[in-house]
């Protein structure tokens, strides 16, 4: 993706994750042989398979890993890159443990990658190469709706999953839950409304959430609301796209660059980002793009001066070797694990503030959980229509509201979806929602750390104590 090359002397990306989680149990009180049972992955399965194509066979390398089974299923995605490696796979892994607890995803932590470039291949053989691989893993439960239930990735998308689903359905015809082995998959074959803008919706709502908080905005030198924000995106993908999409079109941020794999785009006065989409839809990257300077160096541009940088694409971006000359104040980590440690280090001296990957992209599986249980409870999520539920609805939130002024926790339903819930919102709607009060409430929970302690003096820190908190409640409580 166009980056600065990562120095030698940086570890490697589950070794910075491993540093990040470190640092935050220093400051916590586990007794050592838990801090390291849930440090580690449990497994991390290598597949070698051969699929015949082109009139050859070709041999293919896949892993699954395991990070944490505190609860099961566990989830994450699967990821088609040519760049995929266990090392990676395990990094991903762990950090799928930390954001599901972070965000209270009842599943444990894993991720799976397929080492190809997808593409150098037509949809027909990468039909067979996905089926054959959903087949090695399902064969031995690493896709199961109990067990494991996987989702997209980079390289990834809705069509893989329906694949998998299918292929795990023709593997236990007897099934009935056989939908819930994957998330993400097309609204037609058992998926869920805005799963796919998830990600990127997550963003724009972690970003709200943000801005709604002035003393936050503050350590991070900036004032006022979204609108009118300078915006650098690195990566115009699924997650990258619908983040800035979002933020330029429904709360008044000036896109102000766009990073590429073929460099980067700059216009100070804001770019048009889904034209932007559209052009790389034709052209196959931004190069030519009117209305905007081009440069060819865009690893570059993650150093402009702007207010809020989304790295929306690859790992390790951001490294010791460019750390130092990052300009703004203001990072949100839509890609798992941009930053290394060591560049964490830097930024964090500096007073740079970064909402970190496993708060910032956490839509995904948060709206996955939503199709999962959608699966499993054979329901159709939406509007209600007859009066009696409508009644029902009313009774519910009286109560709601009832248990919230007793106990004197002080929560309360967000008048949105409130309001929905009450007239019987339509399955998007609930799904945004649901969305919106989980990355509230994540981000209140990581707050309430960065502000509540001494020792805590940014929000990676927080969010990892208080999912590695919740990892570790969870193995006391099984009596491990
Ligand atoms: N691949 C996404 C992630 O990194 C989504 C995982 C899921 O939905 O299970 O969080």
């Amino acid at each position: 993706m166009n980056a600065a090359a990562v120095p030698a002397n940086e570890p490697t990306f589950r070794q910075s994750v491993d540093l990040m989680f470190n640092r935050a149990v220093a400051l916590m009180d586990l007794p050592p042989g838990l801090e390291e049972k849930i440090r580690v992955c449990n497994a991390t399965y290598t597949v070698r398979f051969g699929v015949r194509l082109r009139g050859q066979i070709q041999t293919f390398v896949g892993y699954r890993s395991v990070h944490s089974e505190h609860m099961e299923p566990v989830k994450g995605g699967i990821r088609f890159a040519p760049s995929v490696n266990q090392d990676e796979v395990e990094a991903l892994a762990a950090l799928m443990t930390y954001k599901c607890a972070l965000v209270e995803a009842p599943f444990g932590g894993s991720k799976g990658g397929l080492c190809l470039d997808p593409r150098e291949y037509d949809e027909h053989e990468l039909e067979r190469i996905t089926r054959r691989f959903a087949y090695e893993l399902a064969k031995r439960d690493l896709i199961h709706p109990s067990q494991n239930v996987p989702a997209p990735d980079m390289g990834t998308g809705e069509r893989e999953m329906a694949w998998i689903a299918d292929q795990y359905r023709r593997m236990n015809t007897t099934d009935i839950n056989a939908n819930a082995c994957v998330t993400g998959k097309p609204l037609n074959a058992g998926g869920i409304a805005g799963r796919v803008e998830a990600t990127g919706r997550g963003v724009q709502y972690a970003l709200r959430e943000f801005f709604r908080h002035p003393e936050d905005v503050q350590k991070a030198g900036l004032e006022g609301k979204l609108d009118g924000k300078r915006v650098i995106v690195q990566g115009l993908g699924n997650v990258g796209y619908h983040a800035a999409s979002f933020l330029r079109n429904e709360d008044g941020c000036r896109i102000t660059g766009i990073i590429e794999h073929d460099g980067a785009l700059f216009n100070p006065d804001g770019l048009n980002v889904d034209a932007v989409r559209d052009w790389i839809v034709r052209h196959g990257g931004v190069t030519g793009f009117p209305d905007a300077s081009h440069t060819a160096e865009g690893a570059a541009v993650l150093e402009e001066d702007c207010d809020i940088l989304i790295p929306a694409a690859l790992e390790g971006v951001i490294n010791l070797g460019n750390a130092k000359n990052i300009k703004s104040n203001l990072i949100i980590e839509a890609a798992n694990g941009p930053i290394t440690a060591g560049a964490d280090d830097i930024l964090r001296e500096r007073g740079v503030v970064i909402i970190p990957d496993m708060y910032a992209n956490a839509g995904g599986v948060t709206v996955s959980y939503f199709e999962w249980v959608k699966n499993l409870s054979h329901i159709r999520f939406g509007r209600m229509q007859r009066r009696q539920e409508e009644s029902r609805h009313q009774l519910v939130v009286d109560e709601l509201e009832r248990l919230s002024a007793d106990s004197g926790i002080g929560w309360t339903l967000s008048p949105d979806f409130k309001e929905k819930y009450l007239r019987g919102a339509d399955e998007l709607e609930l799904v945004r929602s649901g969305l919106d009060d989980t990355m509230r409430i994540a981000y209140q929970s990581m707050r309430q750390v960065w502000h509540g302690r001494d020792d805590v003096t940014d929000l990676r820190t927080a969010a990892y104590l208080v999912s590695i908190d919740r990892v570790a409640q969870s193995y006391k409580a099984k009596g491990l």
